[in-house]
């Protein structure tokens, strides 16, 4: 019988992980450790947080933010002492919200995180079910993706939070990076600055888990046991983000590190792309905006006509 290869790291027990891109062999617990250990290292190089940060986290279900959450709960309560505030933006989907929902709720309580949720509803009178049975020229995704946005921000505001931390990982981050390349929206890159910019009206934004591949993450929720969602949204097929992780979970399969480099390469674009990325005030609804009219306004009238 093949016996597992030992953990690289403590060289007493079994490893479960492969970590190809390092080639490392790992047992739960040095993976776990290192799991925590990655986050804290990119919380503290891209300077996220400060001693008593109140940091509103974007949980929305899904095994990234749970995993973020649980993270972050350990760290917190080790060293920076910051308060910690569960959000959750209810999109109106049904079915599939409904059950995020709930995990969310039962995931907070047991962490002892409080926890609060808004809607489409109450933020821009419609549920994403209606904006999706209504005629658009764009995909489900790209409307929700802008209103989420915007929906996350002002739940953030809503707790007086200084910081909103989201369940990014490397794999989005790469995706992102890749999707503005292939859009020609290099200004777009700014978004991708996992430590975020002050910048008003807008809740500085942090993204932890930068430098967590995807499949640690699932690992991780694995190992801990999350209760993890059965239903996946019913409009997600129609991003093209699909195509491009498809495309980069396939380079990265033939040539571990992929990943890391598309995303290395886009934090050198990033402060090129602040240049150019002038923030002004929507002269519709005076929240920050590129241009003269926000994209949730531009959206909205959009649906109006
Ligand atoms: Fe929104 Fe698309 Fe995500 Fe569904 S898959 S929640 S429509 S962004
Ligand atoms: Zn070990
Ligand atoms: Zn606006």
């Amino acid at each position: 019988m093949r016996t597992q290869p030992t953990c690289t790291k403590c060289h007493e027990r079994s490893s479960v992980y492969h970590r190809t891109y390092s080639g490392e062999r790992l047992c739960p617990t040095c993976f776990k450790v290192s799991l925590k250990e990655r986050v804290q290292g990119a919380i503290n190089r891209f300077d996220m947080l400060d001693h008593w940060s109140r940091v509103a986290i974007g949980v929305s279900g899904g095994k990234d933010s749970l995993t973020l959450l649980h993270i972050l709960k350990g760290i917190e309560e080790g060293t920076h002492g910051s308060e910690l505030i569960a959000v959750t933006v209810d999109e109106g989907i049904k079915g599939y919200r409904d059950e995020a929902s709930g995990i969310v709720e039962r995931s907070c309580r047991e962490m002892g995180v409080e926890w609060v949720s808004v809607n489409f509803t109450d933020l821009f009178g419609y549920t994403m079910d209606e904006i999706a049975a209504s005629e658009r020229t764009l995909g489900a995704c790209s409307f929700c993706g802008v209103l989420r946005r915007r929906a996350l921000n002002e739940a953030a505001k809503s707790v007086d939070a200084d910081r909103l931390a989201t369940g990014h990982t490397l794999d989005d981050m790469a995706q992102s990076a890749l999707l503005n390349l292939l859009r020609g929206d290099v200004g777009k890159m700014t978004s991708l600055d996992p430590g975020g910019y002050t910048s008003p009206g807008f809740v500085r934004r942090i993204k932890p888990l930068c430098e967590v591949p995807e499949r640690e993450t699932t690992l991780y929720a694995y190992l801990q046991g999350f209760e993890l969602q059965s239903t996946t949204c019913p409009y997600a097929g129609e991003a093209m983000r699909g195509d491009t992780r498809a495309f980069l979970n396939d380079m990265e399969a033939r040539r571990p590190g992929t990943l890391f480099t598309t995303y290395n390469t886009a934090l050198k674009l990033i402060p090129e792309a602040k240049k150019a990325d002038a923030m002004k005030t929507c002269k519709t609804c005076g929240e920050p905006s590129v241009g003269d009219t926000c994209r949730v306004c531009q959206l909205l009238e959009n649906r109006r006509r």
